[in-house]
């Protein structure tokens, strides 16, 4: 049975952290939409110069182009197991795209993290993103040993463009708009969990857990 786990929650509600440590103790794979494109932009490829702009001003990418990366990335050997998705679906279109393509043999369990809008503000404003690892760290909640520097590889740390506060709203209301809508698709399947995303991200994690009927 392949197993895959769907991370849902608004941008900087804890998916990244949470998908990291989940991953890494289910032993399936970590896949992020976002990261992907990062990797995109940073090496300069085609795909990077189409989705630059919808990145930066805090828009979707369209569909055509996330569901084509996203298929061939969870169609390696790395993903034959399983794997997490960390920002897919974003939108009722992708979503139903999954359902059509995923192997029948396969388990789909939806975890959502619930943050208040207040919450996200305050964390993209404080999130650093190590440029060299990915490695997330927040200047008031995880803040770095040595300032400016990723606890985990020691590469340098920066905010993110589109965490900057005039593109953290316009993630926010997109988010609202088009991907809160899947809580209700996937609840209506009897496939979603809902985690408060607030407390403490060990405490959220042992959450995630129970929600997936693991032990810690
Ligand atoms: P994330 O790191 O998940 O917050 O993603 C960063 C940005 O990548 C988003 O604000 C979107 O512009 C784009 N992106 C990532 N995943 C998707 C997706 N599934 N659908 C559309 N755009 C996406």
């Amino acid at each position: 049975m392949v197993r895959v786990l769907i991370m849902l929650g608004a941008p900087g509600a804890g998916k990244g952290t949470q998908a990291v440590r989940l991953s890494a103790s289910l032993s399936i794979q970590h896949v992020s939409t976002g990261d992907l494109f990062r990797e995109h932009l940073k090496n300069g490829t085609e795909l990077g110069s189409k989705v630059q702009h919808y990145m930066e001003k805090g828009h979707l990418v369209p569909d055509e182009l996330v569901v084509d990366m996203l298929f061939d990335r969870v169609a390696a050997e790395d993903c034959r197991d399983g794997y997490l998705l960390d920002g897919y679906p974003r939108t009722l279109h992708q979503a139903k795209v999954l359902d059509e393509r995923l192997m029948p043999a396969t388990s789909l369990q939806v975890i959502e993290l619930e943050v208040s809008d207040e919450s996200i503000i305050e964390r993209a404003a404080g999130r650093l993103t190590c440029d060299n690892c990915g490695h997330l760290q927040h200047q008031k909640f995880s803040p770095p040993a040595v300032a400016g520097t990723c606890d985990a590889c020691g590469g340098p740390l920066s905010q993110r463009e589109d965490d900057r506060p005039e593109v953290v709203g316009n993630r926010l209301a997109v988010y609202h708009d088009q991907t809160r809508p899947l809580s209700d698709y996937y609840r209506e399947r009897g496939m979603l969990c809902t985690v408060d995303g607030g407390k403490d991200p060990k405490v959220v994690y042992k959450a995630c857990l129970e929600c997936l009927g693991e032990e810690d």
